[in-house]
């Protein structure tokens, strides 16, 4: 049986993995499907995280984070978890996707968010082919090119204003003319020759052939369609939380949830479900920054910690 599984590794998973080690568990294990570094590593500038003045991009970002837990002797096991549940033991058994089970002590969930679908025709057909999530991985692909980018939160506004460094020109559409995005993030794409703004209106059908995207009908609150011919649309609608792992067999879930499908926990990161503890973007109210995701990350850990003292 390992002392403590942190599922997802991300900001908040890398940080309570560092904290758990550094802190003398001996036997922590870090299940993550992918590499580490979690959905920041898709970001093209990262300028907010305190005490880093220097700007870079999400990867660069993110890689010293896993080398300084490595160090302490966090363990990465590149699984996916398929479900946690409790045992009458009081120990935790996680199954993996590909069958296997690990016991543990106690469980931190870190396994954040992914990006949402907009649901508009032809998003499924041709996700890949010109239908994208994310610029840093893509917009490579349309040097020189026109693109459109659908949303008007932080993340639309940022990456158009990446994608502008490298296409020809962005059109950003957005439902309504008010933005979620911070205001000078607003304000810097405004003032950006290369993105016209086309507001109260929605993607009514991207289109194309075998070679993918060719254009993009855009549909304006008073009816009128206005036909763009881009070969590629990023699309960044927002974010849907990964909770499968806290659902049982029957699909109910194992602790307390909002109707949105956060973890509820309280001030130390504790989940109703005594041993579970959830951190990061997968919890409740969380803010969806690096910061508080990596804050989550070190108070869950010391957290889980205590609960496993409090064992013997
Ligand atoms: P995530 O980063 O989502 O990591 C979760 C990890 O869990 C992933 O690596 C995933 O592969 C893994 N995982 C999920 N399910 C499983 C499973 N079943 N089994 C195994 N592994 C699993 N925040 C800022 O502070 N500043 C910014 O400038 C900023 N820019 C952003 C730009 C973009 C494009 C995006 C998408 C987000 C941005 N954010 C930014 C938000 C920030 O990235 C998130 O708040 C933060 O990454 C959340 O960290 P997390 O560890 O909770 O989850
Ligand atoms: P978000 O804030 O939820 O914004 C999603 C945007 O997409 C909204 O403008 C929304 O419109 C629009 N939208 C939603 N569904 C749509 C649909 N079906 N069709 C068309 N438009 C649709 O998502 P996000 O920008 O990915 O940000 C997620 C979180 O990460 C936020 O908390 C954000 O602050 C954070 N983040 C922070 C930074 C940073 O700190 N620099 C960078 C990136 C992300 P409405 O506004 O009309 O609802």
């Amino acid at each position: 049986m390992i002392d403590l599984a942190i599922i997802g590794g991300g900001p908040a998973g890398l940080s309570a993995g560092l904290y758990a080690t550094r802190g003398g568990l001996k036997n922590v294990v870090m299940f993550e499907m992918g590499m580490p570094g979690g959905q920041i590593t898709g970001s093209s500038e990262m300028e907010n995280y305190p005490g880093v003045s220097t700007v870079m991009d999400g990867m660069s970002f993110m890689a010293p984070w896993q080398e300084q837990c490595f160090r302490f002797g966090l363990k990465h096991e590149m699984k996916n978890v398929a479900r946690v549940s409790k045992n009458s033991d009081e120990s935790f058994s996680i199954f993996l996707d590909d069958g296997g089970e690990i016991r543990a002590k106690a469980v931190i969930v870190c396994t954040g968010s992914e990006p949402r679908r907009a649901g508009f025709k032809g998003e499924n057909e041709f996700f890949g082919r010109g239908v994208s999530t994310c610029a840093t991985c893509d917009g490579f692909f349309y040097k020189n090119k026109e693109v459109a980018v659908l949303g008007g939160g932080d993340t639309a506004l940022e990456e158009a204003i990446y994608l502008a460094n490298i296409v020809s020109k962005v059109y950003l559409i957005h439902r309504r003319d008010g933005f979620r995005a911070a205001p000078i993030t607003v304000e810097k794409a405004k003032k950006n020759e290369k993105i016209e703004f086309i507001t109260n209106a929605v993607v009514d059908e991207v289109y194309g052939d075998q070679s993918g995207v060719t254009g993009v009908k855009v549909k304006f609150k008073n009816g009128d369609i206005r036909d763009l011919k881009v070969p590629g649309i990023f699309t960044f609608v927002g974010l849907n939380v990964r909770n499968s792992v806290i659902k049982d067999e029957n699909g109910n879930f194992i602790c307390e949830t909002t109707q949105s499908g956060q973890i509820k926990v309280d001030l130390k990161m504790q989940t109703s479900l005594k041993g579970l503890y959830a951190a990061g973007d997968i919890r409740q109210d969380a803010p969806k920054q690096v910061v508080s995701a990596a804050g989550d990350g070190a108070v869950a850990a010391l957290s889980a910690m205590s609960y496993i003292e409090s064992l013997k």
